[in-house]
């Protein structure tokens, strides 16, 4: 039998992952990447932290695990695999099955053939079609190319002012990599919320950070780019203010790069990407297609999504790789969308659904929970999270968690996955057996914890109200019982400010008189995580009190202006 001919459009991060896995499978294949841009597998996830100097060597980024630069000559040496770079594949003729391709170098054209075909394209970035934007100092953040401008930004130290449009993830990441090169930094977001997987109190919390390291300006556009000399000196945004600035990183989203297969009538879906099957099989059975620019199932919702994700790609590689040797074999189910950003010093990830999203989606019978706590002890120096966490109702399956703060989110995002993904019910998380040591958890771990209160929510032992919900009660200025109940010294040094009184939890079965005598009353207790809070409600409403509810998260997850 002659040996397989594999061919791979894309040389970054699905594509490579797909060649690889082929060849463990089969010694014999003829495998080929062609890849437009100068470099293979480039770990386009640490950009940002190239350009915000986190490390120096820019081989970093290529290197395999055991510190080799990922060239042409370590995939033929150590994987047998043919690699062109700077090489763009122009067509795919479907019928003779081959492709054709040009060197951008030297504008040689070639033709080669192929029994399977792995398209793994990526993604282009979105560009405003506004005046001004070819102007010098206007940039994206996708290629390595673009690194490095970027990072010869941060070396160089000449540029004062920036402007960073979209508050996405890679916006955000890019905001934090220039603010360390001590640039004067503009978040804008058209949407009113920066980090849109989020739900709004949890995004609030995000920009309430953000605003301390840069200006944030939501619900407004880029209109024009504004220069001098064929360089960007301002952004004028649609209410018509300038922000004067020598440098704009445009990070609106990417669009699947999909031309080669439209023309030649592969299915397209109704996001943009590529249609494949759980095999990675496009509407052509020869062809696979992999990474950002295919279109993938949401497991929850069942509708497509586009999910441009390395850790995706690089499972859909996996799938690909084997199944153009072995015949359909491997599956990838879908997404549960979990993704992680790294927000100046908090973490800020989600997994599943958020409510917002949930509702959009027809899934209403959910009940939501906001908590609070330490990832470790206080004398491990735990630092604070804030996680919410969306559970239908109907049988009790986590859907979503969405989890910030300065403590390890990555761990929390990763445990809520796991339980989104295997659809946990939140009676399954109340007792898995976590690993505990003080230098990494508490004895009852955050994310135990907030399956925990949830499920005296569901059970009815805790009545909470979100800080969005009670921003809304004082707007409209109901009558309520707002009741701290921490100690005066912590008062001090923080409080909302929004009318309360303070009685510390211990002497509030003594200071029962102090409230109102109307049982019906409505209370809303908290403390900083609102844990005394809940015992304080428990107190109130052993005392006769029918409708008293925590503040869920308490201080700590408050995202509005506070008085101290
Ligand atoms: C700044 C940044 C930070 C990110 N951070 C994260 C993160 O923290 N976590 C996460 O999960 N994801 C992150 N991502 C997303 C992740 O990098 C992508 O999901 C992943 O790279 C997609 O891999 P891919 O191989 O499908 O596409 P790409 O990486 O886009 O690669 C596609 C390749 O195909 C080549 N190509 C295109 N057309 C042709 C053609 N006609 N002929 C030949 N070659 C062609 C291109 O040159 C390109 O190199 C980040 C992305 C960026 C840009």
């Amino acid at each position: 039998m002659e040996n397989k001919r594999i061919i791979v459009i894309g040389g970054s991060a699905a594509g490579p992952k797909a060649a690889a896995k082929a060849r463990r499978m089969d010694e014999n294949a003829e495998i080929t990447i062609y890849q437009k841009a100068a470099d293979l597998s480039m770990a386009s996830c640490g950009y940002p932290y190239y350009i915000g100097g986190f490390f120096d060597d820019r081989d970093q980024l290529l290197c395999s695990p055991a510190g080799v630069i990922r060239d042409s000559k370590f995939f033929w040496n150590a994987k047998k695999i043919t690699t062109k770079v700077n090489t763009e594949v122009t067509s795919i003729d479907r019928k003779n099955k081959t492709i054709e391709f040009f060197d951008t170098i030297t504008g040689e054209k070639g033709t080669a053939e192929y029994d399977k075909l792995v398209i793994a394209t990526g993604a282009t970035p979105r560009k405003p079609p506004i005046p001004g934007i070819d102007l010098e100092g206007i940039t994206t953040l996708q290629s390595l190319p673009d690194a490095d401008f970027l990072r010869k930004v941060h070396d160089e130290g000449k540029i004062k002012k920036a402007v960073v449009i979209g508050g996405g993830l890679i916006g955000i990441e890019t905001c934090e990599a220039l603010h360390l090169a001590e640039i004067d930094i503009t978040i804008i977001e058209l949407l009113p919320q920066l980090l849109t997987f989020l739900d709004k109190q949890m995004a609030k919390l995000v920009e309430k950070y953000v605003q301390s390291k840069a200006n944030v300006i939501l619900q407004n556009g880029v209109s024009a780019f504004l220069g001098e000399n064929g360089k960007l000196t301002a952004v004028k945004l649609q209410n018509g203010t300038e922000i004067p600035c020598e440098l704009a990183v445009i990070a609106i989203g990417v669009i699947p790069s999909t031309k080669l297969a439209k023309e030649i009538g592969l299915k397209i879906g109704q996001t943009g990407g590529i249609v494949v099957d759980e095999y990675m099989q496009t509407s052509d059975r020869d062809i696979y297609a992999v990474g950002d620019c295919i279109e993938i199932s949401n497991l929850i919702t069942n509708k497509p999504v586009h999910a441009p994700f390395g850790d995706l790609a690089n499972l859909q590689g996996r799938v690909a790789g084997e199944n153009v040797i072995s015949g359909n074999v491997a599956k990838f189910p879908g997404t549960i969308q979990t993704g992680i950003c790294k927000v100046f010093d908090y973490g800020v990830g989600s997994t599943g659904l958020s409510e917002q999203n949930a509702i959009k989606n027809g899934i209403t019978n959910i009940e939501t929970l906001v908590n609070a706590s330490l990832d470790k002890p206080g004398f491990m120096q735990g630092k604070i999270l804030v996680t919410k966490l969306i559970v239908d109702k109907s049988n009790g399956q986590v859907i979503g968690a969405q989890v910030l703060g300065p403590g390890d989110v990555s761990k929390q995002v990763a445990i809520w996955a796991m339980a989104v993904n295997c659809k946990l019910t939140v009676d399954d998380m109340a007792n898995v057996d976590l690993p505990y040591a003080p230098p990494y958890s508490l004895a009852i771990d955050h994310s135990i914890a907030t399956a925990h209160i949830m499920q005296n929510k569901l059970n009815g032992y805790f009545s909470g109200i979100s800080a969005e919900q009670l921003k809304e009660k004082l707007g409209r200025k109901d009558n309520m019982v707002l009741l701290d109940v921490r100690n005066p010294n912590e008062y001090e040094q923080m409080r909302l400010g929004i009318g309360e009184k303070v009685i510390p939890l211990g002497q509030l079965r003594k200071r029962m008189e102090e409230l109102p005598q109307d049982k019906n009353i409505e209370i809303i207790t908290w403390c900083k995580i609102s844990l005394r809070g809940y015992e304080a409600a428990l107190i109130l409403q052993a005392n006769g009190y029918k409708n008293v509810k925590v503040l869920e998260g308490g201080l700590m997850a408050w995202p509005y202006e506070r008085e101290k």
